[in-house]
């Protein structure tokens, strides 16, 4: 067990903590640290020994590739073979910001960074103290978000302690996150541009700038049936401790099927934890529920889906039941891609 250092910052504190962290970067250390899009997990992307580090703090599976954070398009170029065009247009209109770009890798970035692949990963982040932290340590860093793997996501630095205390060598704390999801994952070695993994910045807006982008990811949802995965199917991503059930669909019919469920499960005797939009949080007053705020708002969804997933936790629930009944419009899409994946079951109602 090492004693996890934490470096606050604010506006006057920056400078001296900030020095310190790079520094344990740049000999090889992990420092956890906030982007805008959740909290990130450091290390050094170029030294294998360092980003081991992070596989081990994680307890990540080694096939699972990292993204290599940079500070500006000059680090990222000795990273890759060439900058595509389309790569390059894409860093005009989104860098810094919540975009990850995979290209084919340079011979410098090691095996364990890309999982192994030909290719890499890599995004500027819209976030002060990344963007210093990568600077001052005058290296690319990897980093994945600082969760345990399989956990929900980080959205702030005691989420970061919460799994990770004694296990990487510091945290930069400093405040809650932007956006609250991770960023949207686009590729650019294949023929057609694909979406490995939905963020903030959507489809529409990639074609805008580069043409044809294809989905390539899958939310394991077939619309047919009702009861989309069952219990034991389990996913192991951005799950926590308590079960998990979405319920889909038009709103009076979603608060509908939530009171059959808690009629259901308290007949069992479950303990289970609500998360409502504002407009169904009027329908279970008094029990233990977490707010995603309006419906037609799911930039607020993002920002707390994993903060009330693990807020509900702390409550020590069996079943968390999420209303899904929030817009799929924008980065709503994402917000359903990770709850979904942290389901044990998905309910579609109309
Ligand atoms: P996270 O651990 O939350 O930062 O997730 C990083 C995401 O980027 C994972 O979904 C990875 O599979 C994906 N990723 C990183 N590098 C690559 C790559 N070279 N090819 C495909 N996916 C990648
Ligand atoms: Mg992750």
């Amino acid at each position: 067990m090492k004693q996890t250092k934490i470096f606050y910052i604010s506006e006057k504190t920056e400078s001296e903590p900030l020095d310190e962290a790079s520094k344990i970067l740049s000999q090889g250390g992990t420092v956890a640290f906030p982007t805008e899009t959740v909290y990130g997990l450091g290390a050094n992307a170029l030294d294998e020994k360092a980003v081991l580090k992070i596989f081990e703090a994680k307890g990540r599976p080694a096939d699972n590739p990292l993204i290599v954070h940079v500070a500006s398009r000059d680090d990222c170029r000795s990273l890759v073979r060439e900058i595509p065009e389309k790569a390059s247009i894409l860093m005009d209109e989104f860098w810094p910001g919540p975009l990850t770009i995979i290209m084919e890798r340079s011979e410098i970035v090691p095996d364990v960074t890309t999982g192994g692949l030909d290719t890499v990963a890599i995004r500027i982040p819209e976030n002060k103290i990344a963007i210093e932290l990568i600077k001052r340590s005058g290296i690319p860093l990897a980093a994945p978000s600082a969760n345990l793997s399989g956990k929900p996501s980080p959205t702030s630095a005691d989420h970061v302690i919460e799994d990770l205390s004694g296990k990487i060598d510091a945290v930069v704390d400093a405040g809650e996150v932007i956006i609250g999801l991770e960023s949207t994952v686009i590729d650019l070695t294949s023929d057609i541009p694909a979406i490995l993994r939905p963020g903030k910045i959507i489809k529409e807006e990639l074609e805008e700038y580069i043409g044809e982008v294809r989905i390539a990811y899958d939310d394991k949802v077939h619309p047919e049936s009702e009861i989309v995965r069952s219990p034991g199917m389990k996913y192991t991503h951005y799950s926590p401790q308590a079960g998990v059930i979405l319920v889909e669909g038009e709103h009076s019919a979603v608060v509908r099927k939530i009171k059959e469920l808690l009629a259901d499960l308290n007949m069992r005797d479950a303990r289970v934890g609500l998360m409502l939009t504002e407009e169904s949080a009027p329908f279970f007053l008094g029990f233990n529920s977490f707010s995603i705020g309006p419906r037609e708002k799911p930039e607020h969804a993002a920002k707390y889906l994993f903060f009330g997933l693990r807020n509900l936790d702390s409550k020590n629930v069996d079943t968390i039941i999420v209303d899904g009944s929030f817009n799929s419009a924008g980065i709503g899409m994402a917000v359903f891609n990770r709850v979904r994946k942290a389901a044990d079951m998905i309910i579609k109602v109309r």
